[in-house]
């Protein structure tokens, strides 16, 4: 039998009962008080009014998740996650739309909402530690709908320029043989770089990235910043390198080609959070595709998604 062939990909029954018991590991909570002992089940199945006198409001599993509120059935839901935790470079709506029978419409607002259920939320620990590699680097994808303008140069007149900063910058952190952060900052300057290598990585990391001026100053802050040197084809010294943090863009890039290539600047940072998500989740730290699925539907708690959000 193969994953797809279990119930809960097929029967919306099945499939709510897999989110509940991945919601509500200890019974039923309300989402609108967080009570636990008092809340009794209503007629509909699936749906409980909560017991507390302040609160008596209804609530499902999918309550303040990004199912909310969405007509389609669950188990066409739980597919569309398999579908796009299962894949190594991307899901378009356009497939997910054929494979359930879903809207074009829909399908798309499916994909961003398990996007956003794939965002990391809320407080993440640093990345990296003592003895730890965090690589750094900055690629380039699309052009950027509107110019950016970098900190250093606001109030100055703006001059359109050919350089990267016409098009989109991406930031990624890629701890060695762990997990990676991406970020999409207006622009990739010395000081929007060094806000986000400071907020997310230990001090005590060994920080590794090529010769670029973006981590001069920031780098100092480190246990060592460590660097190679690109421009006289240096790639590795030792275990100094930055061949994680590229092979993730290189994987970003490949997926965003061959399977999204239209995508809207406001929506990148939740295309990098698909790929973050799946790199995060990936066969070598330990996960298979059922594993990655409950995973991201673990997500989609407080990720409510209003269709405005993603136009
Ligand atoms: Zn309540």
């Amino acid at each position: 039998m193969s994953t797809l062939d279990a119930a809960h990909f097929h029967n919306d029954e099945a499939a709510r009962k897999m989110i509940e018991g991945l919601r509500w590991p200890n019974g039923p909570v309300c989402n609108h008080c967080g009570e636990t002992q008092r809340r009794y089940p209503t007629k509909r199945e699936g749906r409980f009014r909560c017991g507390n006198p302040e609160c008596r409001k209804d609530f499902t599993a999918t309550t303040g998740t990004v199912m909310e509120s969405s007509k389609v059935a669950l188990h066409k839901w739980l597919t569309a996650f398999y579908m796009m935790c299962s894949s190594k470079k991307g899901v378009s709506a356009h497939q997910i739309h054929r494979t359930l029978g879903v809207t074009y419409k829909t399908a798309w607002f499916m994909a961003h909402r398990i996007r956003e259920a794939m965002r990391e939320g809320g407080l993440v620990p640093p990345m990296g530690g003592e003895g730890e590699i965090v690589e750094a680097d900055e690629t380039y994808f699309g052009k950027t709908e509107e110019p950016h303008v970098s900190a250093q140069r606001r109030g100055r007149p703006y001059t359109r320029s050919s350089g990267p900063r016409d098009k989109r910058a991406i930031i990624s952190l890629v701890e060695r043989g762990g997990r990676v952060r991406s970020f999409h900052p207006g622009v990739a300057d010395a000081h929007n770089v060094a806000g986000i290598v400071r907020d997310n990585i230990a001090r005590e990391t060994r920080l590794m990235t090529d010769e670029s001026r973006l981590y001069i100053k920031v780098g100092i802050e480190f246990s060592s910043h460590e660097t190679v040197k690109h421009s006289v084809k240096e790639y590795a010294r030792g275990d100094v390198n930055t061949n994680s943090v590229e092979g993730y863009f290189s994987i970003f890039k490949r997926g965003m080609r061959g399977v999204y290539q239209h995508c809207k600047e406001k929506h990148l940072h939740r295309y990098l959070a698909e790929y973050d998500f799946r790199y995060n989740h990936r066969v070598k730290l330990g996960y298979n595709d059922m594993d990655r699925t409950l995973e991201a539907i673990r997500g989609i708690n407080g990720k409510r998604l209003t269709y405005q959000g993603t136009h």
